[in-house]
């Protein structure tokens, strides 16, 4: 294989919604350094937004709320565990990124002089409607009329650690195998979450609700390194169209959807959150559907309008081929396969309010980090901030060269073992039952037989995936490493699980043999990082708290 060297002052690991933002705004402070992007996909199409999306979901509009309010809400809805820095800082400067996406030619639309801002949180509204089917497109052009190097295809597989700090990492090309180590003086990471986690209940591999090129890479090679990350016990179920793993929710019942039980009753009257539909689901009162029958003309053009283009416009030959027209046919909705995710849920890399990890030289923002459900807002500005401090960082490092010869030998040694091996699996095979066994053991329900077993299993299949899986062709290779990161995630994920004795967050944590919530010792974050012996240590910390409160407030908080 071959192995070529490049020097770079800031690496971008993972080119989606928070490493284009990032490229752009490195770019945008100091055209003068260099920037490299390793990007699994093509990054005008990778991540999150292949496409575009509808909202901006969290917006601090002035007039309608402040990042206070919404700082407020987020704690309700992360029911307590979250640090208010990272995410009061993003509410403050997601109004100015709202107006600079604008600027750029992102369509926010105006109905009578006012942006639509709708309600998809517990108590305020900072939901701003996007209209932008060539979302990403228009952000990776910005990067394409710089000179930032874009490594298309090519994976990152493992950092480089200098003296302590995040000096660079080696990446592998998903086509040619070719090998390439980055020396650089800082690096962000913007890798996204564990989308292929648990397998979803349409069967596919990649079927899933999230960018299945999202592995938890970028979660593993944190944790190898030595950052702190939290949230792993945060198994997330959403609850989308069935079957194409597509959102519909809020783009519908904010537009006067119906949403129905199976007995036809309503559901929609208050504010339904996916947490309380899935125990609706898990009562038994399932398939959850959508009604628009009693919609006008107009408003299903313009839910069609929004989900045919915008969002993911498969969905328009999906349908189709079902027959369902929504002014005569509900929309039957159903969970999603469990996953991990910061953007969405509270799993990540802990950062500061600067996007700093607990390690010198690694910053991160999006769905692999820990600002508690940011959503897109969240990934556009961790992505700017990462890049502002990485920048600043760049400035004090002299020499950004590292030896990657440990890494590149163990990564080479890996490869050698799975061309030698006698192995008769298809990593595909592979994937399917490691995803299977993580439903059974990783899953809500948990309890601790569960966890113990799920830790067992899968770290006999982390070894056995050397052995026993058949390499025909670079591809599978890289699926390796991909099941290698999933399968990591799990055990991590076992374990912050198993230390979290209560349930939270709904079906998310539900622990049947500790069934209450237990603020008293469990308002807490669960920190995982990798002790001295190389084995996850765990420690409970208080969530980091910035708002000034009355004694009163600070009690119903
Ligand atoms: C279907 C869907 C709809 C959504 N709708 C909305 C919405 O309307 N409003 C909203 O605010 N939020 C929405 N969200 C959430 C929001 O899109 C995400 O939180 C955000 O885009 C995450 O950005 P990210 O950069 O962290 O991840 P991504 O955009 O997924 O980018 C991660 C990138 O990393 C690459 N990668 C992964 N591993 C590696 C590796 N080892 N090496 C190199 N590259 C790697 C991937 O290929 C990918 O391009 C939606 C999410 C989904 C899935």
């Amino acid at each position: 294989m071959k192995v070529y060297t490049i020097d770079t002052d800031i690496l971008i690991i993972g080119g989606g919604s928070a490493g284009v933002m990032a490229a752009i705004r490195a770019k945008e402070l100091n055209p003068a350094q260099r920037v490299v992007v390793f990007e699994k996909g093509q990054m005008k199409y990778s991540g999150c937004i292949p496409r575009g999306m509808d909202a901006l979901n969290i917006v601090t509009v002035p007039g309608i709320n402040s990042p206070e309010d919404y700082v407020e809400d987020t704690i309700i809805g992360c029911e307590g565990i979250i640090d208010e820095g990272p995410s009061y800082v993003m509410a403050q400067r997601s109004w100015d990124l709202m107006k600079k996406l604008e600027s750029w030619g992102v369509c926010f639309p105006k109905y009578n002089g006012e942006y639509e801002v709708l309600k998809a949180h517990a108590k305020g509204r900072y939901t701003l409607t996007m209209k932008e089917p060539d979302l990403k497109t228009k952000l990776y052009e910005r990067v394409a009329n710089t000179d930032t190097i874009v490594l298309n295809r090519t994976m990152a597989l493992e950092f480089i650690v200098e003296d302590g700090r995040v000096a660079g990492a080696i990446g592998m090309n998903i086509r040619t195998g070719e090998l390439i180590i980055c020396n650089a003086k800082a690096v962000i990471l913007t890798a996204g979450g564990a989308a292929r986690f648990g397998l979803p209940g349409n069967g596919y591999l990649y079927g899933v609700y999230d960018c299945p090129a999202n592995t938890g890479d970028g979660y593993m090679m944190a944790y190898k390194a030595g950052a702190e990350l939290s949230g792993l016990e945060y198994t997330l179920h959403y609850y989308i169209i069935k079957d194409i793993s597509s959102p519909l929710l809020y783009i519908t019942l904010t537009r006067g959807a119906h949403l129905l039980n199976a007995l036809d009753e309503r559901l929609d009257l208050g504010h339904p959150s996916i947490k309380s539909i899935i125990a609706e689901h898990q009562k038994g009162f399932g398939y959850v559907r959508i009604r628009m029958s009693h919609l006008s003309e107009e408003q299903i053009r313009g839910i069609e309008d929004i989900l045919f283009t915008t969002e993911k416009p498969a969905c328009e030959r999906f349908f189709k081929g079902r027959g369902v027209n929504f002014r005569s046919k509900d929309i039957e909705l159903g969970p999603t396969e469990t996953y991990l995710c910061g953007g969405h849920g509270i799993t990540g890399v802990v950062v500061n309010e600067q996007a700093a990890a607990s390690i010198p030289g690694l910053y991160c923002g999006g769905d692999v980090a820990n600002v508690g459900r940011g959503h897109l807002s969240g990934a556009f500005v961790f992505g700017e901030i990462a890049a502002e401090s990485a920048t600043a960082y760049v400035a004090t490092i002299k020499d950004g060269k590292a030896d990657a010869t440990g890494y590149l030998e163990e990564i080479t040694r890996k490869i050698e073992g799975l061309q030698n091996n006698r192995g008769n699996i298809t990593i595909e095979e592979f994937e399917y039952k490691v995803r299977r066994q993580i439903n059974e053991f990783i899953a809500p329900p948990k309890n601790e037989y569960k966890l113990k077993r799920g830790i067992e299993v899968m770290t006999g299949m982390k070894k056995e995936l050397y052995e026993k899986v058949k390499i025909g062709r670079i591809h599978d290779l890289v699926k390796v490493f991909e099941v290698e990161s999933i399968i990591s995630c799990a055990i991590l994920s076992a374990h912050a699980s198993l230390e979290r004795k209560e349930s939270r967050w709904g079906f998310w944590h539900y622990r049947p043999d500790y069934p209450n919530k237990d603020d008293k010792n469990f308002l807490k974050h669960v920190i995982v990082k990798k002790g001295s012996n190389q084995e996850p240590e765990l420690v409970l910390r208080a969530p980091q708290k910035v708002l000034k409160r009355s004694a009163d407030a600070e009690r119903r908080v």
